[in-house]
């Protein structure tokens, strides 16, 4: 009967949206103690657009090489800048880089320029004037993330990007809560945003781990770990599957990217975040038939 009831168990998440990759993740789903959630696509929409900007100096031909530099990205955060660029001809740039969890680089006549968080420009000696490291302080306590623009020695512009929590967020949480599991938020995301969008979903600042890279995100569950907790990570990104891969239990939302889906021992199919607890539920349920 055991194999039975767990059949059915999976077949019944089919019903509900929530695609199960075998018996043993339901089984596995039972004994999750905490749950990790990533910010942007998981917690968030995932739906960015610039809602500000502020350029140092605002040519053409400058904003035409942020563009050709964000083309070049599969970021959500490069999306919004491409479509906030719309009419600017964009600039060819060489030598495109990715740089996982901090940003992208590319050369322009020979001429460095970097995209992304201020952790990058930071660790390649850039400027950040204090003026603009104030008013990036503003945006994030607006729950907007900040991305910078440079070149290898001087900020050019600084965008707010605002991507909305999603309807079902806090609810979804909070049911998560009732249902006895520490809940964290795990982003690459900086600090300030990070906390002022989990306040908004009912997380505590002692919730939310801010600013890591892919594999720091790993690290975090593999330390939960270590102290005894059976872990669920869930995400969306390439940049969270280190932490999927290292998850008790995986999920990956099913509006995500491949690479996340692949990885995962659950999915989402719909990306709402309260399917999370109905899964947790789901297996609870199918191991008391069993037993
Ligand atoms: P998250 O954990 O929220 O999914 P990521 O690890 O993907 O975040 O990204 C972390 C940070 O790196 C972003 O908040 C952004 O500042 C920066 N970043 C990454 N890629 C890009 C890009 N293509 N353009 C601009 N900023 C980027
Ligand atoms: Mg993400």
């Amino acid at each position: 009967a055991t194999p039975t009831a767990v059949m059915v168990g999976v077949g019944k998440g089919a019903e509900q949206g929530i695609l199960i990759r075998n018996a043993e993740s339901l089984e596995l789903a039972r004994q999750i103690d905490t749950i990790v959630l990533d910010k942007t696509g998981t917690i968030t929409e995932g739906k960015p657009r610039v809602t500000n900007e502020w350029w140092l100096d605002p040519s053409a031909d400058i904003k035409g090489v942020l563009k050709g530099l964000e083309q070049a990205s599969e970021h959500p955060l490069a999306g919004a800048v491409v479509s906030h660029l719309q009419g600017i001809t964009s600039v060819p740039v060489s030598g495109f880089q990715s740089h996982t969890g901090e940003g992208v680089s590319g050369l322009v006549t020979d001429k460095t320029y970097f995209a992304g968080s201020k952790d990058m420009l930071s660790r390649r000696q850039i400027n950040l004037r204090p003026d603009l490291l104030q008013q990036a302080k503003k945006w994030q306590a607006q729950e907007k993330t900040v991305v910078w623009f440079a070149d290898a020695a001087h900020v050019l512009a600084i965008f707010a990007i605002s991507d909305q929590v999603k309807a079902g967020s806090a609810a979804a949480i909070a049911t998560m809560k009732e249902l006895g599991m520490q809940v964290y938020m795990l982003t690459g995301d900086q600090e300030p945003t990070a906390r002022a969008i989990a306040a908004q979903v009912g997380l505590a600042n002692a919730e939310v781990v801010a600013g890591v890279l892919p594999n720091e995100k790993a690290d975090f569950i593999s330390r939960l770990q270590q102290a005894g907790k059976k872990v669920a990570m869930v995400g969306d990104g390439i940049n969270d599957s280190p932490a999927l891969a290292q998850a008790d239990v995986s999920i990956a939302m099913g509006k995500g990217s491949d690479v996340a889906i692949d990885i995962a021992k659950m999915t989402i199919i719909s990306s709402d975040l309260g399917k999370v607890p109905e899964a947790i539920q789901l297996s609870r349920e199918t191991i008391k038939t069993i037993r």
